[in-house]
């Protein structure tokens, strides 16, 4: 990273006690254009490596995380205020994350066939070729530092373009010392960050041929004005009000468990976290008793691996909108059965449970991204399914029923990028599937499978001619 002894910085609070955890440089438009350069200098090497040459690299880069996954962990949980079991999953993510992409690069980046359609093709031989962008850019949150931002520069390298990100800075700590693998290992310098603000963000987008964003939809709107302005491509994965559905025939014991872990986990900061919960009246009385009695048991702090269940928050502000959620709630009816008070330590929120909400509130409407579980009582699936999809969002869903079918049914009819029924990862999508968010919590972003990585490809259409002057259309002149 360009740094001189009149560069800026920005410095790195640490959630857990409200200290301070480090500084990183805040570049400027033209130490993100030298890094820029240097990067697309070698993205050709790298693309024409293919993918099987480039296999070794993303080996050797995943066990070089995993033997300096405990010192990465460190940090992520320092700039986190994470729990310790939450922050050492985002190693296993991004290693997994390594594997899965840098396995399946080979077939997504695979000429395709196609067959001849028409009198015009039926002389040719169609395929679809698939060409990197040079230069992508990726720009993060600081909910998850690590597998976060190994989500898209995974499958962005696997395509064989050069990747150059610009993590949060509020936890650029753990991404910029994972970074100095890539290098340790010997990789060609096709991977770099920059760190700084959103104004570093901005001189990003202005320097990269692509633009993958992970953020606020405040922020995604000022990004795709930015890269209309250049006409690059950019995709967007923004906010969700994640809803989930509990039927009356459903499996109460685990639909509660999901609740609960898809609620709080990583203190609610989760773009896919359930943010709100509708459950058929029959059984809502026994959902809410069992949920209270379940977030009642959870242990909040920090400490070491096993001994506490729900970390801090990343800034004061998140904890601010957390509080003002609850307040309003309260304010306008609801009860809280659990928690709804900022915790005793850094910056924290007490796991939270509210029931007798409704539409007319903020945690019913406003993505909350904390530790709450508004809980909603409905007449039927119908009422459920409008309430769901009364919202501007539209990332994930989760429908929780023992009828698979009728769950599918459902699954169906809600807006949402992403449904899961009875899953035990609540409102989180699998890697192998192409998520992304519908309505204002995305455009573009495809998450999992081999569309990850044709995202940051450009496909080529070819035909060849077969060579069959029998079935040649004729050129000049014009006949009957
Ligand atoms: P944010 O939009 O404030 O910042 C995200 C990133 O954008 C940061 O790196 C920031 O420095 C950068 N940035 C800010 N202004 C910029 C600009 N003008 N140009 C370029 N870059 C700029 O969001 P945040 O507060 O860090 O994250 C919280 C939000 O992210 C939540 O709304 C959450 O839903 C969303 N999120 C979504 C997903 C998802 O997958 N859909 C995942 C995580 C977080």
């Amino acid at each position: 990273m360009t740094q001189t002894a009149d560069t800026p910085v920005v410095q790195v609070n640490a959630p857990a006690d409200g200290g301070i955890a480090g500084t990183v440089p805040a570049l400027d438009a033209a130490a993100v254009a030298a890094r820029a350069a240097e990067l697309r200098a070698n993205q050709a090497a790298w693309q024409d490596l293919g993918a099987d040459g480039r296999a070794p690299f993303f080996a050797a880069y995943r066990d070089w995380l995993l033997d300096n996954g405990e010192e990465i962990t460190d940090l992520l949980q320092l700039e986190t205020g994470k729990v310790r079991h939450e922050a050492l999953i985002e190693i296993g993510m991004a290693t997994d994350l390594i594997n899965y992409f840098s396995k399946i690069a080979g077939s997504a980046l695979a000429t395709e066939k196609r067959k001849p359609h028409n009198l015009t093709s039926a002389s040719s031989n169609l395929s679809v070729q698939y060409t990197p962008h040079q230069l992508v850019g990726v720009i993060t949150p600081w909910n998850f530092p690590i597998a976060g931002p190994f989500m898209d520069v995974t499958p962005a390298l696997c395509a064989g373009a050069a990747v150059l990100i610009k993590p949060s800075e509020v936890t650029p700590l753990s991404i910029v010392r994972a970074l100095d693998g890539w290098k340790e290992i010997g990789a060609p310098d096709v991977f770099g960050a920059v760190t700084g603000t959103g104004e570093t963000g901005a001189a990003l987008v202005d320097v990269v041929d692509f633009v993958q964003f992970t953020g606020s939809t405040a922020t995604g709107r000022k990004i795709a004005q930015q890269a209309a302005g250049r006409l690059i491509g950019y995709s967007l994965e923004l906010g969700g009000k994640d809803p989930m559905i509990v039927l009356a025939d459903a499996d109460i014991d685990r639909a509660v468990n999901g609740a609960a872990w898809g609620g709080l986990f990583n203190s609610g900061q989760v773009c896919v976290s359930v943010e709100r919960v509708y459950v058929e009246a029959p059984v809502y009385d026994e959902f809410v008793t069992k949920l209270s009695a379940k977030v009642a048991e959870l242990r909040q702090g920090p400490g070491p691996l096993g001994s506490t269940d729900v970390g801090s928050m990343a800034t004061p502000a998140q904890v601010d909108i957390v509080q003002r959620h609850v307040d309003d709630a309260v304010a306008n009816g609801a009860r809280v059965l659990n928690g709804g008070h900022r915790g005793s330590e850094g910056y924290s929120f007490e796991p939270t449970v509210l029931v007798d909400v409704d539409h007319s509130m903020s945690c019913m409407r406003e993505e909350t991204f904390g530790p709450t579980i508004p809980v909603m009582k409905v007449a039927n699936a119908d009422e459920a399914i409008r309430l769901a999809n009364d919202t501007e969002y539209g990332l994930s869903a989760s429908v929780w029923t023992t009828d698979e079918e009728r769950g599918l049914e459902i699954a169906g009819r809600l807006d949402a990028g992403a449904v899961n029924v009875n899953n035990v990862l609540a409102n989180l999508s699998a890697t192998a599937l192409p998520h992304g968010g519908w309505k204002e919590s995305g455009i573009g972003s495809r998450f999992g499978g081999e569309a990850a990585i044709r995202k940051y490809c450009r496909a080529k259409a070819i035909t060849t001619a077969k060579m069959t002057p029998k079935n040649e259309l004729n050129w000049y002149p014009y006949t009957k």
